[in-house]
């Protein structure tokens, strides 16, 4: 394609805490991958990680490297081998996991646990974790980890995408009914993603806990309870106020292991747990009596396999609050200023992303 320059902007990592803003080359495609001219890219807090460093050698492997799992942009040229329909021009949101496509687990669709996922050589990759992401101009991705975007649908909107999905697969591994009663554990994006979720799927009575004026966003998005951590007991509370009974299911989105104990404390009995939050390996410990003698179900879930298209599909047909969501925005030069400020978590603070 003439009309893509020889080198693009890019935030580049050099380092922990080292990020800074460069002129490098435009990314060659190979074959069988697709150069998309990016234009939003949102900044997780899995970004603030691999920016602190805490995840080496893991994410990154290598430096220097390129974050920004959560982008979405238009389809700038396609390699020759690249078995799609997409077209140059296409607006396209990413999908970060790319499974080997060969082992079992991959096979049976779900690739996002895909068994190669520790070989560095096994097919698998994370992008903006494993292989260079899109806090840059351009980006590279598989042309099946591009999923197309309705005409109606902002950029912004593409950013939220990659937390309904995530959202989404943790209601797939719980299976919420209509008229459940249901415990979120933390207002995050994710957590807010999910109480938007259940409150479309019937759910009759939302609780979510956590504490700061993301409990405020959350009884705007409409939580029939919420439930500040810094005044209120979490499991106290949904016990009393579901008659002793506790919740039919519980997601779990924080990590901690006190927050994972309560999950578990306030289903009811024959109740559903998701837990979506990683602790860094700490260990909680259960009252396992309860779990057997009561019969409670819990699930690991993370990640977001063949949820891209429904998540698309629940956006454009406006189920999603984003503009509470998506609060801020900046320039791709403005790096260092936008994750100070994400991190830092002031107030009012959502999600940020970089427009390249
Ligand atoms: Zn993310
Ligand atoms: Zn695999």
């Amino acid at each position: 394609m003439s009309d893509i320059p020889e080198t693009m902007k890019a935030a580049v990592t050099h380092g922990a805490h080292e990020v800074r803003i460069e002129q490098i080359a435009v990314p060659d495609y190979e074959p069988d991958q697709v150069l998309v001219k990016v234009a939003a890219c949102g900044i997780c807090g899995t970004d603030i990680h691999i920016y602190e460093g805490h995840m080496r050698p893991m994410w990154p492997p290598f430096y220097p490297f390129i974050q920004g799992h959560e982008w979405a942009g238009v389809v700038a040229a396609i390699g020759s081998g690249a078995k799609t329909d997409l077209q140059v021009g296409d607006r396209v949101i990413m999908e970060p996991t790319v499974g080997c496509g060969a082992c079992a687990t991959c096979i049976r669709g779900d690739y996002h646990i895909c068994e190669n996922a520790a070989k560095p050589d096994g097919g698998y990759k994370l992008l903006g974790h494993t292989a260079n992401g899109a806090f840059s101009e351009y980006g590279l991705a598989p042309p099946n980890n591009l999923h197309k975007m309705p005409d109606s649908m902002k950029w912004e909107d593409a950013v939220i995408v990659n937390q309904v999905v995530i959202a989404l697969h943790a209601l797939e591994r719980g299976g919420v009914e209509p008229a459940d009663t249901v415990a979120i554990l933390g207002p995050g994006l994710l957590g807010l993603a999910v109480l938007q979720l259940v409150k479309m799927m019937g759910a009759s009575k939302t609780f979510i806990t956590g504490r700061g004026y993301r409990l405020g966003i959350a009884e705007e998005l409409g939580a029939d309870r919420t439930i500040d951590i810094t005044k209120e007991d979490p499991v106290e509370v949904v016990m009393n106020e579901t008659d002793g009974r506790g919740v039919d299911l519980v997601i779990e989105c924080a990590g901690p292991p006190e927050v994972m104990r309560q999950a578990v404390d306030m289903a009811r009995r024959g109740g559903r747990v998701v837990l979506e939050g990683i602790n860094g390996g700490q260990e909680t410990a259960f009252n396992t009596d309860r779990i057997v003698l009561d019969e409670i179900a819990i699930f690991g879930g993370r990640g977001s396999p063949n949820c891209y298209p429904r998540a698309i599909q629940i956006i454009a047909d406006g189920h999603i609050a984003i503009d509470k969501m998506l609060t801020h925005s900046f320039a791709l030069d403005d790096f260092n200023e936008a994750m100070r400020m994400f991190k830092a978590r002031e107030d009012g603070v959502m999600r940020v992303m970089l427009t390249p």
